[in-house]
């Protein structure tokens, strides 16, 4: 992990509550559900809460964490759309970011994630921008108990798959595709796992940093 991105880093438990996944379903039809993920620290965490018929699976699996809705801190989705807001409501003392919206109850909170600011939550997680996939996509960065980097990216990377095959994250839908591989580029210089808006988490390899780069190549080359 790249020691200047916390300056005293504590550790968090990362815990993919639901692996995500997305399969056509012939031509225009997909099946698809978000990756859901649990970060137990200072304060419990959960990003993406899928669709809205997942409560009860939800509040199943935080259950088996002993913990209940009311004791979640901060609901994080990653961006606006159905798959990764579904079950915000179900926590309702938390502060809610959903992409770069901030707020709890009708306080909304001004934050710069369009200049490029980083929103700390607390000394092992804090979110970045990375937006491609909308315009106002962020990531959450968290220490993991091993003092890994966890990057929680929603669908900058849609699946592992997608890192050698771009189709698959560009069919998902990309609002700015060079910003997106740029940030795609960006999270895996820093990360030691990724956990993608649908598949599971996956190592940052080196063979995975060199082909983002080459793929970010043309774009940087283009822009100096
Ligand atoms: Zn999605």
């Amino acid at each position: 992990m790249d020691r200047t991105l916390f300056l005293h880093p504590t550790m968090s438990e990362v815990i993919v509550l639901f692996d995500g996944f997305s399969v056509m379903n012939g031509k225009d039809e997909m099946k698809a559900n978000c990756s859901c993920t649990l970060i137990k620290g200072d304060h419990n965490i959960i990003v993406d809460t899928m669709t809205a018929w997942d409560s009860e699976k939800i509040i199943d699996a935080l259950q088996k964490q002993n913990i209940r809705p009311d004791q979640i801190n901060y609901v994080v989705s990653t961006h606006g759309h159905s798959d990764h807001i579904g079950n915000n409501n179900l926590f309702l003392n938390a502060k809610h970011i959903v992409g770069y919206s901030v707020s709890f109850k009708e306080n909304y909170y001004a934050h710069a994630f369009d200049k490029g600011e980083e929103y700390i939550i607390n000394s092992s997680v804090k979110l970045i921008p990375t937006p491609g996939h909308t315009l106002s996509d962020v990531t959450v960065l968290a220490v993991s108990k091993d003092a890994d980097l966890v990057a929680i990216t929603g669908d900058l990377f849609e699946k592992h798959e997608d890192i050698e095959n771009p189709s698959i994250w560009l069919e998902a839908g990309s609002d700015d595709s060079v910003e997106q591989i740029k940030n795609r580029y960006k999270v895996a210089q820093i990360a030691d796992w990724i956990i993608p808006g649908h598949g599971q988490k996956f190592k940052v390899t080196e063979e995975v940093r060199e082909l983002l780069r080459r793929q970010a190549g043309d774009i940087f080359l283009v822009q100096k």
